[in-house]
């Protein structure tokens, strides 16, 4: 069926899957330049401490070499560059060209670019790389946004080594008492006033909170990373179940 007549959810809504695609571009392209800024505002800076985290779970290095899908402004790359010592090596992917961009900047601030870091725009469930290159592939508030989840999870099991390992960093499902309803409030209410005020776009913002809501909770997301072949899949949670690290093995 075309991606214009298959249907999909965009946030609480029921759109194409080529409409989707259109309007996740649309949002990334919109917030790129305040993508950092909005991250440690919304999230009080704890995005730093879930992503250090991540980096922390991730088994590169000396002479890795990674794949972060949906990278964005890189802060992951960093974190994984930082790790593995001068032989290492990160492809950032990112299927926007504003939010890759900012990443390519980020990798070159940083003297990580050229030589330890390349950035290829691609489609996460579609990845130009050949079956078993990568050590390990790391994704992070991406898959969230992509039209088809199980195709993005079969395809980064195609693209790791045997061996190699799987690390998601994603919002999930709170699991503390009341943590739910307080946190519902602070996103519906708050996170898309304060995506207007800083960046002008509220629908973006919206978008946002909304698919986090229709993202799979912790187990039903292992599951899924289970059902396309991976092993030894664990998550934790983290700030009471606000995210979570899912990790697995392609064997
Ligand atoms: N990983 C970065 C971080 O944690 O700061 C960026 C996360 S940002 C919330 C989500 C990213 O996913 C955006 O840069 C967006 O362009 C990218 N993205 C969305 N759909 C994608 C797809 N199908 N393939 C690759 N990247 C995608």
């Amino acid at each position: 069926m075309s991606n214009e007549r298959q249907t999909t959810h965009f946030g609480f809504e029921r759109v194409s899957t080529g409409e989707k695609i259109r309007r996740v571009m649309g949002v990334f392209s919109s917030v790129a330049e305040k993508y950092d800024l909005m991250n440690d505002l919304m999230s009080a800076g704890l995005h730093r401490l879930w992503k250090r985290q991540m980096i922390a779970r991730t088994r590169v290095r000396a002479g890795s070499l990674a794949l972060d899908v949906a990278a964005g402004s890189g802060d992951i790359a960093t974190g994984l560059l930082g790790k593995m010592g001068a032989a290492g090596r990160v492809v950032l992917t990112d299927l926007n060209g504003p939010m890759l961009r900012e990443g390519a900047r980020r990798m070159i601030d940083a003297g990580f670019l050229p030589g330890r870091a390349d950035c290829v725009q691609a489609d996460g469930t579609r990845l130009p790389f050949a079956d078993n290159t990568f050590d390990a592939l790391t994704i992070a508030f991406g898959i969230r946004n992509f039209v088809d989840v199980e195709a993005g999870l079969a395809e980064f099991l195609r693209v790791l080594k045997p061996g190699g390992q799987f690390v998601c960093l994603e919002f999930s499902r709170p699991v503390l008492p009341l943590l739910d309803i307080a946190y519902d409030a602070y996103s519906f209410n708050l996170i898309p006033a304060l995506g207007e005020f800083v960046t002008g776009d509220r629908e973006s913002y919206q978008y946002l909170v909304e698919s986090i809501r229709r993202f799979p909770d912790q187990g039903r997301f292992a599951k899924m990373i289970r059902g396309v072949g991976f092993e030894l899949v664990k998550y934790e949670n983290m700030s009471g179940g606000i995210v979570a690290i899912h990790r697995g093995y392609k064997v």
